[in-house]
């Protein structure tokens, strides 16, 4: 059969609109548990209608992560197609009345509308659309809805995994590279915290008994700076510096965190190697590293590609042609990638400026991006 075409997602754009700003206006940060799981409730409100089996992943600090699964007609739920969306987004409460949502030039706006609400909406609208069409997959499906990919995954890192690796197919739902490509590779995220630790003095009168640690630390932060190898695709970028009390104090300590990004896991190995071999220039002072891999690397394996290619067929069949592309952000699909599971990944809409505050969708994408998802879920 040929996929549900793209006209029948415009016909229902309007809808798809009020629900957007509905979860837009739901702020939704990483860090506020109550705004998290308010939304959460709605979400599996909407989700209702569909009779999907929820199950709540409580959690007592981030927002609780859920699960909505539709078995097969075997009442089986391992397998099949792993939608995977989350629902915090970067922006603190209040960020709505500096990007509130509204329409312009073919865009709309709002606090996490592309990263990622936009791609929470498509997912419903892919989802009613094959169910009211009698196009439901044959496969199992399972949508993952997590509260805290905007800080690292660490509450809902379990639930990526284990739900990933009995995946046959995962969908990732992040937005699309500027001219909808998907991203068919995303580097590795390591985070570290750098300590140093020199002799407090006081600057004027006892200036030779100290030992600087802001010193130590710009010595530190040229050292780690000059490890980034764009030959080899790994970066490193100091990220934030505190340090000291006083002008008229030699600081005793000096802190840093330090953001790294890996193609591959061998470049990991390396590059943290690296960084844990870091030494103490000044005498008398120490530097001390923590921290480590976040997010490993998802390289463009054969199955990605193999994923991909497929994808694109599908695609061709609706009228769009599918490019591919590679980014040096994150995403919780790199945390599935480790396993060799096939991952689609980008499948949300185009729009800019995500995580800024004129984060806006290109409205002309929703209807092609749903209808990419509804046909990759039912013609596969
Ligand atoms: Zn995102």
């Amino acid at each position: 059969m040929s996929p549900i075409p793209i006209q029948l997602f415009e016909n229902q754009m309007s809808q798809m609109q009020v629900m957007l700003q509905e979860l837009v206006e739901l702020e939704s940060p990483s860090t506020d548990k109550i705004s998290l799981d308010r939304l959460g409730e709605r979400l599996v409100e909407i989700l209702a209608p569909l009779n999907p089996d929820i199950m709540i992943d409580s959690q007592p600090l981030s927002g609780d992560n859920i699960v909505a699964r539709w078995p097969d007609s075997n009442g089986n739920t391992e397998g099949g197609f792993l939608l995977l969306c989350h629902f915090d987004t970067v922006h603190a409460i209040g960020m709505l009345s500096e990007n509130s949502v509204r329409i312009s030039d073919g865009k709309m706006y709002g606090p996490g509308i592309i990263d990622m609400k936009a791609s929470i909406t498509q997912v419903i609208f892919a989802l009613q659309t094959l169910q009211n069409s009698n196009r439901w997959p044959a496969a199992p499906v399972t949508l993952l809805l997590t509260s805290d990919e905007e800080v690292g995954s660490e509450s809902s890192r379990p639930l990526i995994e284990s739900l990933g690796q009995n995946a046959d197919l995962v969908l990732c739902m992040e937005p699309a590279l500027p001219d909808g490509e998907l991203k068919t590779a995303r580097k590795g995220v390591a985070r570290f915290e750098v300590m140093t630790k020199g002799k407090a003095s006081h600057s004027g009168a006892a200036h030779q008994d100290g030992v600087n640690a802001i010193e130590e630390m710009a010595h530190q932060v040229l050292a780690l700076q000059e490890l980034t190898d764009y030959d080899a695709g790994s970066t490193i970028s100091v990220g934030k510096i505190t340090g000291g009390t006083r002008t008229n104090v030699v600081p005793d300590e000096c802190h840093i965190t330090v953001d790294m990004r890996v193609p591959t896991l061998s470049e990991a190995e390396r590059m943290i190697k690296l960084v844990n071999s870091l030494e103490a220039c000044l005498p008398g002072s120490e530097v001390h590293v923590t921290g480590g891999i976040e997010r490993e690397p998802m390289p463009r394996t054969p199955e990605i590609a193999k994923a991909f290619e497929r994808a694109s067929e599908i695609g061709t069949a609706l009228g769009i042609s599918l490019e591919e592309g590679s980014t040096g952000g994150g995403s919780d699909a790199n945390m599935i990638a480790p396993y060799g599971v096939p991952i689609l990944d980008g499948l949300g809409p185009q729009g800019d400026g995500a995580h800024t505050s004129d984060e806006a969708l290109t409205i002309a994408s929703m209807a092609t991006r749903t209808a990419l998802l509804a046909g990759i879920l039912s013609e596969w």
